[in-house]
């Protein structure tokens, strides 16, 4: 497991059984390789297992380490843009699948875990979007009703509907997509890995792949310390940990930190005040607030944080500011726990596929609600690897373009940061 703060989070105070890891072996020859052993590598992992390839995962890390075990548990559907916005802007045809892609992403993580019976901790009552001023609830009116009209049984929530289902303080509405929940992220991602091992994939834990290299009609893959891996197809699954493996890949993503703290266990009284049905939240601010109860009868809320690696709790501090001004009843509530991982934004707020040369497939841009997406994108990337049929891709695959000026990142993430917190503190 990692160390330092990105090891502090609650889902690791689980244990699990250790994963059945299979060190590479030089010259080893598979169907596919996947590159990465998060959620979306191992949903295609599992798939392409299932589906009769042989697989092998190669994973830096240990399974778990990165985004997928740290993040806030929230399976939210759909996509980051409203069904309308998706069909003025691709089109009925290509519109309408990416509206059926992000339709099906919440139900296909817990479809999921019902189906291979996971032993993943799950509460399916929904995720309010809970706005924070007048413009917002106008748009959480419109982005229900829209779902609404696709069959959705979408909720338009008062500020007081949101404060009673809540707790919390300072909202102007918001609305409640029954489809969303939460689950134990990281519980999720070590059992996708046992399930993929189960249907026969082999995974290598610490294993950082740093060349794929084409050769003939195979890809070679090489490892830091010179194994190497033939594979007819790889699907490179780093997303906001994208080293320099593929080149341009990093440039391509803005990767920002999602930080997270957790409260001491809550008195039975406070617990029954704050969220009484379980329904995950996010805000509609600019930089997001998101919270929901977590395990042992604590809060967990999460959001933006510095670009810097942290190195003392002080790196939180807006975090707790935000939960006091949304819960003065918790200000004295101590918090326990502080982590934090990378999520990959991209500037168009949707997920890329690149496909470099023919079988290989990259995808990256979580755009941090990467749960329901990754799962969902991992099976396609697979099915489209096999039949090369481009209508099974949801984004048809892009060149890699890095971001003009990508370099001077931080300064201009922390900058637009600090002037977001600004006008979401000022908007009403
Ligand atoms: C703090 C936080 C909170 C979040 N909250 C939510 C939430 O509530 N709901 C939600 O839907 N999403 C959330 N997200 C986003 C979500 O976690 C991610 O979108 C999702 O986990 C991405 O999965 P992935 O498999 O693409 O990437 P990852 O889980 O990051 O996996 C990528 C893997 O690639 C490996 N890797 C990188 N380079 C190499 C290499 N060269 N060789 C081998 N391996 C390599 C890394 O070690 C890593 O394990 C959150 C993210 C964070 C960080």
């Amino acid at each position: 497991m990692v160390a330092g703060y990105q090891a502090k989070s609650v889902w690791a105070e689980r244990t699990f059984a250790p994963l059945a890891s299979h060190a590479l072996k030089t010259g080893e020859k598979v169907d596919l390789a996947i590159v990465g052993g998060g959620i979306l590598g191992l949903s295609s992992a599992l798939h392409a297992a299932r589906s009769g390839l042989s697989v092998r995962v190669l994973e830096a890390a240990n399974v778990g380490d990165r985004a997928s075990g740290l993040n806030g548990g929230q399976v939210i559907p759909g996509l980051k843009y409203d069904p309308d916005w998706l069909l003025q802007h691709f089109g009925e045809k290509r519109g309408e699948s990416l509206v059926r892609f992000g339709a099906s992403l919440a139900d296909g993580v817990f479809d999921l875990i019902a189906r291979e019976n996971l032993d993943v901790p799950v509460e399916r009552a929904g995720w309010i979007q809970a706005a924070h001023s007048e413009t917002a609830l106008r748009a959480a009116e419109q982005r229900a009703k829209q779902w609404t009209a696709r069959g959705v049984s979408a909720k338009l929530l008062s500020a007081v509907d949101v404060n009673r289902l809540t707790g919390a303080r300072g909202y102007h509405g918001g609305w409640l997509d029954p489809r969303g929940g939460a689950i134990q992220p990281l519980a999720y991602t070590r059992e996708l890995a046992r399930v993929a091992v189960d249907a026969g994939a082999r995974i290598a834990e610490n294993t950082r792949i740093t060349a794929i290299k084409r050769d003939n009609s195979e890809w070679v893959l090489t490892t830091t310390d010179g194994r190497s891996l033939h594979a007819k197809g790889v699907i490179v699954a780093t997303n906001a940990y994208a080293d320099a493996l593929i080149p341009g890949l990093a440039r391509t993503l803005l990767p920002l930190h999602s930080f997270q703290i957790a409260t001491a266990p809550l008195s039975d009284a406070l617990l029954a005040s704050i969220l009484p049905d379980g329904q995950v939240v996010s805000d509609s601010r600019r930089i997001v607030i998101y919270y929901r109860k977590g395990p042992g009868g604590r809060m967990l809320l999460g959001g933006r944080g510095s670009m810097a690696d942290p190195t003392d709790p002080k790196a939180w501090a807006h975090l707790e500011h935000a939960f006091k001004r949304l819960y003065p009843a918790l200000s004295n509530v101590p918090i326990e726990k502080r982590w934090y991982g990378r999520i990959a934004m991209t500037l168009d707020h949707l997920p890329h596929v690149h496909e470099p040369d023919a079988g290989l497939l990259v995808a990256a841009g979580c755009q941090g609600r990467g749960i329901g997406l990754m799962t969902g994108l991992g099976p396609r990337l697979v099915d489209y690897f096999v039949s090369r049929d481009p209508e099974l891709l949801p984004f048809p695959p892009t060149p890699i373009r890095p971001i003009l000026f990508h370099a001077f990142r931080n300064v201009g993430i922390g900058a637009a940061i600090a002037w977001y917190r600004l006008v979401d503190m000022l908007e009403k």
